[in-house]
């Protein structure tokens, strides 16, 4: 049972998918099509625009594929279209999978796509007239993929601790809470500049309070960028959730506060290699082996995730891979995964856990 429970869907659109809807909508951003040429780039061209060549401690690398890949969101079909496209490629690999949907960005995006400031669009407006046809157009994808696959298949709404625009979010946050029984809970995502990476504005917190009220089940990133105290901070607000928290590992501490609480580890060993290098590598020096393995021996409940597969190059069938690779429980794993998919949705999933 293959569950990817940590994806966004900004980091999902494929190469092919994106070259394949630029056709589809004559998106001549240069991107996707070579001018000097008179043609759609290949794939494979595309690829490497879009990809992170290497680690880096520099997160504006990875962010820059993700801002090359928006450049397909130039209308709510072609959101669409990418959204159909992603939950078919994750449904191809997964046996279930959760997808996190960074509806501000997406929304922003698309407004200035269209050439406006979007600043400038009244909170109301930017979340009547662009965000909510966004997020109906990706569940309409969603139920697509579904009944076509019969993969199941969850979607998280994600908002960015960048917090552009307090009138905006509240605007987008009432909305979002009309449309809760479609979604399974909240994620908090994105990086910040500066010494603390991974910090929370006070209103966004009071936001998020009153979201909490139809969509309790709450994740956040953290431990990943920022070190333990961030992830010890996190614990306060009582997520069932963190992304990533692999430097939890740097404080015994905080590795007892997880396994007493019982709160699940979203892992990623891929978007670790590539983001905290350095960081990784201190880890796996001082506890022997890969952050995952080392969580399982603190007794911290962990599920694996593929993050964003596409600028990082990789797909949850290579994460499993690399998971086994590393000498990860692969049946504690998959015992962790049925228990935090069941959190989730309120359903055990079929098939025996291995014993
Ligand atoms: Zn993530």
């Amino acid at each position: 049972m293959q569950l990817d429970l940590h994806r966004h869907l900004e980091g999902s659109h494929s190469a092919s998918a994106l070259v394949a809807v630029a056709r589809e909508f004559s998106i001549f951003d240069p991107v996707f099509y070579d001018a000097a040429a008179q043609r759609f780039r290949t794939p494979a061209e595309l690829t490497t625009q879009i990809t992170m060549s290497g680690p880096t401690a520099d997160p504006a690398v990875f962010y820059d594929c993700i801002v090359k890949a928006r450049a397909a969101y130039v209308s709510v079909p072609a959101i669409g279209a990418l959204a159909t496209h992603a939950f078919r490629e994750a449904a191809a690999e997964t046996d279930g999978f959760e997808m996190r949907l960074s509806l501000f960005s997406m929304t922003r995006t698309l407004i200035e796509q269209q050439h406006q400031r979007w600043r400038e669009v009244p909170p109301l407006v930017f979340a009547e007239q662009y965000a909510r046809p966004i997020l109906l157009a990706v569940l309409a994808a969603r139920d697509l993929v579904f009944a076509e696959t019969g993969v199941p298949m969850v979607l998280r709404l994600g908002l960015s601790r960048t917090f552009e625009s307090e009138p905006h979010y509240r605007a987008l946050a009432a909305m979002v809470r009309e449309h809760a029984s479609a979604l399974v809970g909240l994620d908090i995502l994105g990086i910040v500049a500066g010494d603390d990476r991974e910090p929370l504005p006070e209103a966004l917190l009071e936001i998020l309070e009153l979201m909490r009220r139809d969509l309790p089940d709450l994740t956040i990133h953290a431990g990943e960028l920022a070190g333990p105290q961030s992830v010890n901070r996190t614990l306060e607000l009582g997520p069932r959730g963190i992304g990533h928290g692999v430097r939890s590992l740097e404080d015994p501490r905080t590795l007892e506060r997880l396994a007493r609480e019982g709160v699940t580890l979203e892992v990623c060993p891929t978007s670790n290699r590539l983001l905290i290098p350095a960081e990784l590598a201190a880890l796996e020096r001082v506890h022997g082996g890969t952050p995952l393995r080392a969580l399982q021996q603190h007794h911290v409940h962990c599920v694996l995730g593929s993050d964003d597969p596409t600028p990082m190059g990789t797909s949850f069938s290579a994460e499993v891979e690399l998971a086994r690779h590393l000498g990860v429980d692969m049946a504690r794993l998959e015992r962790d995964s049925r228990r935090r998919w069941t959190q989730i949705t309120g359903q055990v999933l079929p098939g025996a856990p291995a014993a």
